[in-house]
């Protein structure tokens, strides 16, 4: 037997056989492929549905009148007519074995980075139309689905490192626990990990030689055992059980009311990470969803979403939770949250980059797409919009300024959508020392304690060096919530906490008696902080602006 020691992100007990994951980073790029001829036939018939669509718009535009659009789609359809631009995706896909979206986003980047320096405006014409192109072959290239991971049995799945992508197109009935060599405990990957529910064990040296080996995982003391002897399968066997006897009690809370000992209800939301999720936050009888991080639609694609796609997913998670308020929040890219695809550039401090609130106002029509199809999708249920990294009041006034836009234009449309509430995530110093002034534009502020705390501490939430000294608990960040629920509530807001910090059920209690009047925390803690809110009494005096 082989004893090995980690950190426990999530607890539990799992036994089952291990499957080892490669990293599959390794093999899309750039020896990514084996069967260059699909790959070749995959690029034309992306290929023929741009000209299709470039060529019907061109129409539109020349019977519109609209000369200046009907130009862009002529130069565009030139490109992609003469050899330079298509012949030079054919030979990077053939000699280089490539993905055609590596292969596209390659050769848009190769070929503007050529021609940058260069101000003549012929030259930078053709720099926009190849950047053009690219996306929307790219954005053809996003309908087509990717390889899933798809075990037959359920395995506790090693690997060493996951890509929050990766973790979101497991097949989460066939996962037992996971053990993985990187990772901290509140980078993204994790938080999708904690809401399935399972145990999950970081900073374990896995190795693929384990591919088969039983394993018991110990995600209370962090350990795994490797080939366990027949003494502790027995012994870990009867804990299991004594563990799904706990779980049956939490069971026993499904359905029943989120309200403290002393009588008070308390708006207890789910945060999810992809619509499967719906299904688990119906059946804990969640009031409703405080964060619904829309990354999920980006991530694990080759290309944008369309905003019908986008609208699709909106709508279902509108119409599924009805009455019960759905708070998405934007597209929070960067950092490790990124796809080719995106053609965003390696940034030496990528948390502290181009990420959340800053990319989407740079990329406004990426940006003015989801916002539409939020929008368009708040015709069927109770939506609220929420906005990450938001750092001033100038930035919050440009997302009004979009927001307004896309509204007229749905009206000149005559699409309906409701007036729905304006939230951002405080997540950043700046947010929590401007806490009035931002309350003052909006109609609630969610307190993202995952990255407040590592902005507020300086320190890295993904760096595994710095886990005995990462305190999420912090008296600063405490104070900070104190700070930003008053000054919130001074300006009329709802004032809610939506990252991790808000499930560690040691501090249920201190968050009602300050006023936090929503706490969101994964699917699988709904159960354990309903315990203790039901076991807390917080006395006279608290109410949630949300009740
Ligand atoms: C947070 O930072 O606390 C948060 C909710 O956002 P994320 O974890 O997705 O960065
Ligand atoms: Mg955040």
């Amino acid at each position: 037997m082989e004893i090995y020691e980690g950190q426990a992100i999530f607890q539990g007990i799992a036994i089952g056989t291990i499957r080892y994951h490669y990293d599959r980073g390794q093999f899309r790029y750039p020896n990514g492929i084996s069967d260059v001829k699909q790959e070749q036939v995959r690029y034309q018939s992306v290929k023929e549905e741009a000209v299709e669509q470039l060529t019907q718009a061109y129409r539109e535009a020349v019977a519109a009148a609209q000369e200046r659009d009907a130009l862009l789609c002529r130069r565009q359809l030139q490109v992609l007519a003469e050899p330079g631009f298509s012949s030079a995706i054919e030979s990077m896909i053939r000699t280089e074995k490539v993905t055609v979206s590596y292969a596209v986003s390659a050769t848009r980047d190769e070929m503007s980075a050529t021609f940058a320096g260069l101000k003549d405006e012929a030259v930078l014409n053709r720099i926009n139309d190849i950047r053009e192109i690219a996306d929307r072959l790219l954005y053809i290239l996003g309908g087509l689905a990717r390889e899933k991971f798809t075990p037959e049995e359920p395995v506790i799945l090693a690997a060493e490192k996951l890509s929050p992508s990766e973790v979101m197109e497991l097949d989460k009935s066939k996962v037992l626990g996971f053990l993985t060599q990187s990772g901290s405990a509140l980078s993204h990957t994790s938080i999708l990990v904690k809401a399935m529910n399972v145990p999950a064990l970081i900073h374990i040296p896995v190795q693929s030689k384990w591919e088969g080996r039983m394993c018991i995982m110990d995600g209370y003391a962090g350990k795994a055992y490797v080939d366990p002897d027949e003494a502790f399968l027995k012994e870990y066997r009867k804990r299991q059980k004594q563990e799904r006897q706990e779980q049956e009690y939490l069971q026993s809370l499904k359905h029943k009311e989120d309200i403290t000992a002393d009588g008070h209800p308390v708006c207890l939301y789910a945060n999810i990470s992809n619509m499967e999720e719906l299904d688990c936050v119906l059946e804990n009888d969640v009031k409703g969803i405080g964060l619904l991080r829309s990354e999920f639609q980006y991530l694990g694609r080759e290309g944008y979403p369309t905003e019908k796609e986008l609208f699709q997913a909106y709508r279902q998670a509108a119409e599924t939770m009805g009455e019960r308020l759905t708070v998405i929040r934007t597209l929070d890219i960067g950092t490790e949250k990124k796809e080719a695809y995106m053609g965003l550039p390696e940034e030496s401090n990528p948390a502290m980059g181009n990420r959340g609130i800053r990319l989407c106002l740079q990329r406004k029509r990426m940006f003015q797409e989801q916002i539409r199809a939020i929008y368009r999708a708040s015709a069927y249920g109770n939506l609220a919009i929420m906005y990450p990294m938001v750092t001033s009041v100038e930035e919050v006034r440009e997302i009004r300024k979009i927001v307004d836009e896309v509204k007229e234009g749905l009206r000149a449309q005559n699409i309906p959508y409701k007036e729905i509430q304006q939230g951002i995530v405080v997540e950043t110093p700046a947010a929590v020392l401007m806490a009035r002034e931002l309350a003052r534009e909006l109609d609630f502020l969610h307190i993202g304690t995952n990255d407040l705390t590592q902005y507020t501490l300086a320190m890295d939430r993904q760096n595994p060096q710095l886990k005995e000294r990462y305190q999420e608990n912090h008296p600063a960040i405490m104070k900070m919530i104190r700070m930003t629920v008053r000054e919130g509530h001074r300006e009329g807001c709802w004032v809610g906490i939506c990252g991790e910090l808000a499930a560690d059920t040691a501090l249920t209690a201190e968050f009602l008696r300050i006023g936090v009047d929503m706490l969101s925390v994964v699917p699988a803690c709904i159960l354990p902080v309903r315990k203790v809110i039901r076991e807390t009494k917080v006395g006279e005096g608290f109410s949630s602006r949300l009740q």
